[in-house]
Order: structure tokens, then sequence, then C-alpha cells
């Protein structure tokens, strides 16, 4: 019987796309908004941006369109590389007491240098910038 539902599952889910990051994050907003409007606001328009945001993820999950599904997710990673790496840095400074971690101005390139030495100049391995942190 299990074997049957996953089989039909598997039938209906080949040559669809599935789930990205994209997805992850529209499921996660869709429930976030849908949670917050019932518990505050209760408003008409937040439970329609809610619902629109669970369709549209559905939408692509079901989508057939693969190769326009890939790059919506590629466009989604690009415009999100800010924010993933402001918290990739701060989990490593959190994660590291000997070293600091920074995030080069120029080529965003993440540069480690040993704590404790005061305000230093750090030289970006990759584009070559100074710039000067406290270490
Ligand atoms: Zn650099």
């Amino acid at each position: 019987m299990l074997e049957k539902i996953k089989n039909a599952l598997f039938r209906f889910m080949n040559g669809r796309y599935g789930t990205d990051a994209l997805n992850n994050f529209l499921l996660f907003a869709s429930l976030a908004v849908l949670l917050i409007n019932t518990l505050t606001f209760k408003s008409v328009f937040l439970g329609l941006l809610g619902d629109v945001l669970i369709f549209g993820s559905l939408f692509r999950t079901l989508s057939r369109n693969i190769w326009k599904r890939q790059k919506e997710n590629i466009k989604f990673m690009e415009l999100t590389r800010p924010v993933r790496s402001a918290f990739s840095l701060i989990k490593k400074n959190a994660g590291d007491k000997e070293h600091k971690y920074f995030s080069c101005p120029h080529c965003h390139q993440t540069v480690r240098v040993p704590r404790g030495h005061g305000k230093i100049e750090i030289t970006c391995p990759r584009c070559k910038t100074t710039f000067e942190r406290k270490s």
C-alpha cells in the first residue's frame, strides 16, 4: 500500500520541478505571514498575500518548465547573497574564538585574521584591496 502511494507520487512528480531555496523561502514566508496575520492584524490583504505565496510555491514545485524555475532560483540566490553572506559571517565570528572574519568591501571575499591585534590593515587575498578593521 505504502509502496503504491510512493510510486504514484514518484510518477506524478516525474518531469516536474520539485523544491529549491526559493520555494522553501516562499513556503516559510507564507506560513509566517499567515500565522502573524491570524494572531494579530486579521487583515484580508495579508491573508491574501499568504495565499498567493503558498500558491506560488506550489505552482513552482509542480511546474514542468524546469529551466525557467532554475533561472528564477538563481536570480533569488543572487538577490539574497548579501543577506546570506552577512549571516555566514556572523556564524563564523561566533564559532571561532581565535580569528575574526570580514567581508572584503570590494569583492566580498571572506577574509580571516587573528583576533586581538587592535585596529589592523587587511589586504584582500583575492583583489588586493586594503581596508582597516578592528581585529
Ligand atoms: Zn577583495
